[in-house]
């Protein structure tokens, strides 16, 4: 038989990590709107406008002609020592840059801390709702994955004292939290701290959006308030470019040798020649001076959707929040509507958003949806969201008289 001939391989036996691995239903539903005339909602992306393609061109020029050879060579796993040095001089409490292990994305910071800090059955605490792509890294370590009460100043601190259990830590994003928009207050942080010193409760907090506060910055991160007991998750994906794909984590001297053994196994280090072009692109002050324009169109987009909500929306039993920053806001449909059952009748009217059921650990509140507001223009926003204004009158439960 010529080998071409032979009949393909069965003998496939995939390990039982790879059933915990599902495809991410946001990027299934997502094909379905990338048809054109759809206005999508649904995109965690940032806008395009807002990446700084300029400043890379000529940071990539200065990149190779100073030191072209060592851009394109491996490098150390920690990451390239500049780089190191702006992101702990840029984190509001005292970092030294040998804390800083750059990471591909803080998505890798993730899957990182995953198989540093997760065995089979270890409970991990969560928001309700939480990042979806956060319970798809942990997912493959079988972790018993646990959502705590959340509401909009974010996180319910007595349920996380009544849910530690064994817990080996809590995840939480508490500046404009992908996918609710919500900021965790003041008074929560210090609880929040404070429970999780006194119950030794080690708190993994994911800030990638906090840089895009629309009239105030929020307070300051729980890492800064308790280093120790905190593993802190940054990226640049959000106020340069996520195609760069960099992040960062900073992280205690008991867990840091262990993430960046994990990060060796993994990709042996981030991309040399993207770390030298952030750190060409951030030199004399770049991002004070670009993130402020980041801020001001979000906000804009902000508006518009807010606008139209109250627009088109202010007779229905519809609840939406008012997010400060980042890029999403969190929708509530009337009583007795799934917004998973609703999304193929709003593509058929031409508007896409993704249904809120994917980011719950546990019970989801299948009433809920995600809206992004910065990719679509303000145009866009109004026709979207008249559409989807138009797709849930048109379905609303028929209630018994
Ligand atoms: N955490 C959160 C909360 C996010 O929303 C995202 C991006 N969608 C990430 C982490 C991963 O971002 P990146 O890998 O691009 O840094």
């Amino acid at each position: 038989m010529k080998r071409d001939d032979l009949p393909p391989a069965t003998g496939w036996t995939l390990a039982r990590r790879a059933e915990r691995m599902n495809p991410s239903v946001i990027r299934d539903l997502l094909k379905v709107t990338e048809r054109p005339g759809i206005i999508s909602f649904g995109g965690g992306l940032p806008s395009p406008r807002t990446f700084p393609v300029a400043a890379f061109a000529e940071a990539c020029e200065r990149v190779l002609r100073d030191d072209g050879p060592g851009a394109l060579q491996y490098a150390s796993s920690e990451g390239y020592g500049p780089l190191r040095e702006a992101i702990a001089a840029r984190l509001p409490w005292k970092v030294d840059p040998s804390q800083v292990l750059v990471t591909t994305g803080s998505q890798q910071g993730l899957d990182l801390v995953a198989k540093v800090m997760i065995d089979t059955g270890s409970r991990v605490l969560v928001e309700t709702p939480t990042y979806l792509g956060a319970l798809q890294a942990f997912a493959p370590m079988e972790p018993e994955a646990v959502g705590v009460a959340s509401d909009g100043e974010g996180i319910d601190v007595a349920d996380v004292a009544r849910q530690r259990g064994d817990a080996r830590f809590l995840y939480v994003l508490p500046n404009f939290q992908n996918p609710t928009g919500r900021t965790m207050s003041e008074t929560r942080r210090q609880a929040l701290v404070h429970v999780a010193r006194a119950t030794a409760l080690p708190i993994v907090e994911d800030n990638p959006y906090g840089d895009l506060w629309f009239d105030a910055p929020p307070p300051a991160p729980l890492t800064a308030r308790n280093p120790e007991g905190s593993i802190y998750l940054g990226s640049f994906s959000k106020v340069l470019a996520p195609g760069l794909r960099l992040g960062y984590i900073v992280a205690p001297a008991a867990v840091a040798p262990k993430l960046l053994q994990a990060k060796q196994a993994a990709d042996l280090h981030s991309p040399s020649f993207n770390q030298r072009l952030v750190v060409e692109v951030l030199r004399d002050g770049f991002l004070d001076r670009h993130v402020p324009t980041i801020r001001a169109l979000y906000k804009a987009q902000r508006d518009a959707m807010l606008a139209a909500l109250q627009r088109e929306m202010q007779d229905l039993d519809v609840r939406w929040n008012a997010p400060d920053g980042g890029m999403f806001l969190w929708v509530r449909l009337p009583a007795g509507m799934d917004a998973m059952a609703l999304l193929p009748k709003a593509v058929e009217r031409n508007v896409a958003y993704v249904p809120g059921s994917a980011f719950y650990a546990g019970e989801a509140d299948h009433r809920t949806l995600r809206l992004s507001f910065v990719t679509a223009s303000q145009e866009q926003i109004a026709t979207g969201i008249a559409a989807l204004a138009t797709t849930i009158r048109e379905n609303l439960p028929v209630r018994p008289c």
